[in-house]
């Protein structure tokens, strides 16, 4: 039940009881002060003809006194009146209708009423008034009076139509009482917080727009405004938020690209070093086509080498190209062997340069993960050069692809996934840097030489990927690092069934 309701039906409860207790005590005053109005009345008549009836016995005897009994009671019909004497037994004419015990208080006590039913008519007030009639010799001793008998039907219909008057009064006020609070509860209090409900319910899906007017000047507009505060001040947090997240995202997309820059500038010597022989072969076998010396079979031959060798450069740019080229993330299946064969391949010329070989060992079935192939071509990259970097002259570096079920390192789960392991034969990473080679700028390198941002930058990406990247290494003994992707296709088989080729 809504909390108005609430209030509404308690203080509407709160009415009745309070209107029916008002009621009920109201009903039992009146229907009190009836009686009490009946008795002191059927009294003072009594107590009147008493008097009249104690002078007529003294002057003209007790027949004259019985005569004038009569004679007023057959002029008052709502109250009947008869002469009695107190002592007189039951069944005698002038003995009192109520038992003698009830009367025990006469004649100490001038009157006395009491209440008899009087089957099959209404219960009746009988009052009996002492009348002193001490001069007449024969009933000096006795004690006489009046019995004024009245029925009680009068104080029934009375006290009945009390009770429904009381009631319809009740009803009326109860009635408006309930229109008044619902009305009022539901202007001050359910509306407003039906609007405040509405407005928290907006800011809980993010809505913070349209600040709330209430008006007055209660607890519940007092409660709009902090709300209203709250709204604006989360808006500017959130503005806020956004700014520097926008920010963060500008300047690590700028560290990105700078380090795939970085990296194409290091790649292009090599790259130069790889177009200068088929373009030296292209301008060759052209330089023989021109001079027209050769025969046609000749023509044809040097055409196919000038077209072989076109391709093979237009192939490298191509991947040049891919590789420095700045775009979103595109997840897709993507063969890690072939992605590693190409890596390999433009990295040849550096391996050359450091006198190193880059071997690649591939599972079978193919390993198929979704990636972006510029993106861990670039992490791959990264990986090697750095693996390159560090060993002497005549070193191998060893690239492992295969499927692995791996724990993440922070929630532990072990899930199957793609594993890319680069292990190589160089210096080795000591225990005091280990912690620290994928924080951004973290470097052991010369100034001019190193940045620190190509591992954190790598990690960042396979991040997006859904992976994470493993090194170990000890000084002089070489590092290892696997990169991890998450296979969403059916899961591999496990580590140790899965089988290795070499790729030349
Ligand atoms: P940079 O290569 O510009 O220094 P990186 O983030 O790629 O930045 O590497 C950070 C540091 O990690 C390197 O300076 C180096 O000390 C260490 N490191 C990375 N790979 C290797 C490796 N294969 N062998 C030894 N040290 C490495």
């Amino acid at each position: 039940m809504k909390l108005a309701a609430k209030l509404v039906v308690f203080i509407i409860a709160a009415i009745i009881l309070d209107s029916a207790v008002a009621g009920y005590l109201s009903v039992r005053r009146e229907v009190e002060l009836f009686d009490v109005d009946m008795r002191s009345d059927a009294h003072l008549l009594g107590d009147a003809v008493g008097r009249m009836v104690a002078d007529v016995w003294n002057t003209n005897g007790p027949d004259r006194a019985l005569e004038l009994i009569d004679e007023v009671n057959s002029r008052e019909y709502a109250v009947g009146m008869r002469w009695v004497w107190f002592d007189a037994p039951p069944g005698d004419p002038f003995a009192p209708r109520a038992p003698h015990e009830q009367l025990t208080a006469l004649p100490a006590q001038d009157a006395v009423s009491v209440v008899l039913s009087d089957p099959p008519g209404p219960d009746r007030l009988f009052t009996y008034v002492v009348v002193h009639t001490g001069k007449h010799r024969s009933e000096e001793k006795r004690v006489g009076g009046l019995e004024l008998s009245e029925s009680l039907a009068p104080a029934r219909d009375y006290s009945r139509s009390t009770i429904i008057r009381t009631v319809v009064a009740t009803a009326i006020l109860v009635g408006l009482s309930i229109s008044v609070v619902a009305l009022l509860g539901l202007t001050w209090v359910g509306q407003p917080l039906r609007q405040l409900t509405d407005k928290a319910q907006r800011v809980g899906r993010g809505d913070l727009s349209g600040p709330l007017t209430l008006r007055g000047n209660d607890e519940l507009t007092q409660l709009a405004q902090n709300m209203n505060t709250m709204c604006a001040e989360l808006a500017r947090a959130q503005e806020k938020v956004r700014q520097e997240t926008e920010a963060r995202i500008a300047a690590l997309e700028q560290s990105r690209h700078a380090d795939r820059l970085k990296t194409v500038g290091r790649l292009a010597s090599g790259v130069a070093h790889e177009l200068g022989t088929p373009l030296n072969v292209v301008s060759g076998r052209a330089a023989l086509i021109a001079r027209g010396d050769l025969s046609p079979d000749e023509v044809t031959d040097s055409a196919r080498i000038i077209r072989g060798e076109s391709e093979r450069m237009a192939t490298l740019i191509r991947q040049l190209l891919d590789f420095a080229r700045r775009r979103s993330p595109k997840k897709q299946p993507t063969d890690l062997a072939r992605l590693a064969e190409q890596t390999v391949s433009l990295l040849k010329p550096l391996a050359q340069k450091q006198n190193a070989t880059l071997e690649l060992h591939a599972a079978t079935p193919p390993v198929v993960a979704p990636a972006d192939a510029g993106q861990v071509q670039q992490v791959l990259s990264n990986i090697l050069m750095n693996a390159l970097q560090a060993m002497t002259p005549g070193g191998k570096v060893n690239i492992d692809i295969d499927r692995a079920t791996a724990a993440r390192p922070a929630n532990g789960a072990p899930t199957p996934c793609a594993r890319i392991a680069v292990q190589d034969e160089g210096h080795g990473i000591t225990p005091e840097h280990l912690p620290h080679v994928f924080e951004p700028f973290f470097t052991t390198k010369d100034v001019g030489e190193g940045t620190g941002l190509g591992l954190s930058i790598s990690y960042g990406i396979i991040q997006e990927h859904g992976g994470w990247i493993d090194v170990s290494s000890a000084p002089s003994r070489g590092s290892r690092f696997s990169i991890y992707l998450p296979l969403e296709a059916a899961p591999c088989p496990d580590e140790s069934s899965s089988s290795t080729t070499t790729r030349p």
